[in-house]
């Protein structure tokens, strides 16, 4: 196909993980709310992009926000109250109260939790979706049968088992806050991710699937909880002809110029599901005779929405790697290669990928919270993860998997001679 010096050459413009790709409309809309003078965070642009979402996702109420994770946040506090109530401070709902947490995610997933006063208790991960365990959920409610929040994620596009997961929650009367930042568009038995929880979100961050440049969005169909949401998001206004305010206001309502990119973006959402599919498919047909797996999703069930593709290195193909806190290096072996080795070719040929996100119960600022696999507690084996030594699903996730490039606006071409620098690798 290439002549092999010409595949490791540098790309000349770099192959981003995920960047955003524009269509034209969202300078038309971010324009209407320039001319219109509505520079705010109110608008036409905003009104629409609720509407949207609503009809896209199947979900009752959509409250645009400024951030995947002041949605988060807010969805956080939402759920507080509805199982705690509000406490006297106003403040810190959910003080000392422990929330079931996805471990292996981004970590905006769980602060929100720790924003409002409550400890995560990371949950261990599967290998059939690399989301949470529901095994491991199980296990966490025999040993914290008290807990009522659980906080769940999609990653990279791919749905979580999560009627499973809903199913335990349920039976435990705990409410479900669903993280599809990631999986906009992805559906489980035909549902949108998104729809499942009590209370979900959505990123329009830079690097998702769909972008605003920033934004996000609170889903719910619970129509008390949107109205406080929205009411929270603009400050805590009471209906007053003054500034008064019975509770704690938050300034994290999406702007209309940013709610124009979104709106410009929406009607190209199923497009690039199917441009990222066909990325996904074109490294699973590249790959597929190397000792390696890409991002498992369940068949028969769901549609993911492909948002980045990644892959695992099978065990017995690895060498030796070690990663410190913030530094790693390998040994290299014939045959057998490493994310690490990977990750540096990659990086040789002006192609971006990055490490699987690293669980949170590996984070040096969440190292002293619970953290609950299917055998129990993860965390009575701190001798074996201080010796290198894989215990858990999620480590063991993180140190044989990376994220490929998984830009739209990659070539074919360029997708090729990826490819080819991973095939080398294995040599
Ligand atoms: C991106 C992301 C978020 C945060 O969204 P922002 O819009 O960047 O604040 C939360 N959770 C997950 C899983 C994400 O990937």
């Amino acid at each position: 196909m290439f002549r092999g010096d010409k595949v490791f050459e540098k790309f000349e413009k770099r192959v981003w993980l995920s960047s955003p790709t524009m269509h034209g409309d969202e300078l038309k809309y971010m324009k209407e709310a320039y001319t219109s003078n509505w520079m705010s965070t109110v608008g036409e642009n905003i009104n629409e992009v609720e509407k949207k979402v609503c009809e896209y996702t199947g979900s009752k109420y959509a409250v645009a926000l400024s951030a995947g994770t002041a949605s988060l946040h807010l969805a956080i506090k939402a759920a507080g109250i509805k199982v705690y109530g509000m406490p006297k401070s106003g403040v810190n709902v959910l003080e000392g109260k422990k929330v079931f947490c996805s471990d292996m995610t981004f970590a905006a997933t769980v602060n929100p939790v720790v924003y409002e006063g409550g400890e995560p208790v990371f949950i261990d991960s599967e290998y059939d979706t690399w989301n949470m365990d529901p095994k491991s959920l199980k296990k966490a409610f025999e040993i914290y049968p008290d807990v009522k929040i659980v906080v769940i994620a999609h990653l990279y596009g791919t749905p979580g088992k999560i009627e499973e997961l809903n199913k335990i929650i349920e039976e435990h009367n705990a409410v479900l806050v669903e993280d599809a930042a990631e999986s906009l568009g992805a559906t489980y038995k035909g549902r949108q991710t998104g729809t499942f929880g009590d209370y979900n979100i959505l990123s329009f961050n830079g690097n998702k699937i769909i972008t605003g440049s920033s934004g996000g969005c609170f889903l719910t169909d619970d129509e008390e909880a949107a109205k406080k949401v929205r009411k929270w998001s603009t400050q805590a206004r009471e209906d007053a002809p003054w500034y008064q305010h019975e509770e704690l206001g938050y300034n994290y309502r999406m702007s209309n110029v940013i709610a124009g990119v979104v709106r410009g973006q929406l009607p190209y959402l199923d497009e690039h599901i199917a441009r990222k599919k066909a990325i996904y498919e074109r490294y699973k047909a590249g790959v597929k005779d190397l000792p390696l797996l890409l991002n498992p999703f369940d068949n028969e069930n769901s549609n993911p929405n492909f948002w980045l593709s990644c892959l695992i290195v099978d065990s017995d193909a690895m060498c030796r790697q070690v990663r410190s806190e913030n530094e790693t290096c390998y040994i290299k072996e014939t045959g057998k290669t490493c994310p690490t080795e990977i990750l540096e070719s990659l990086s040789k040929i002006n192609a971006e990928g990055r490490p699987i996100w690293k669980p949170m119960h590996m984070q040096p600022i969440y190292r002293m919270n619970p953290f609950i696999t299917k055998e129990g507690s993860g965390r009575a084996r701190t001798n074996a993860y201080i010796s290198g030594e894989i215990t858990d699903i999620g480590m063991d996730i993180y140190s044989r998997g990376l994220c490929l490039p998984s830009d739209i606006k990659m070539t074919t071409d360029e997708q090729d001679r990826i490819i080819e620098v991973i095939r080398s690798c294995f040599g």
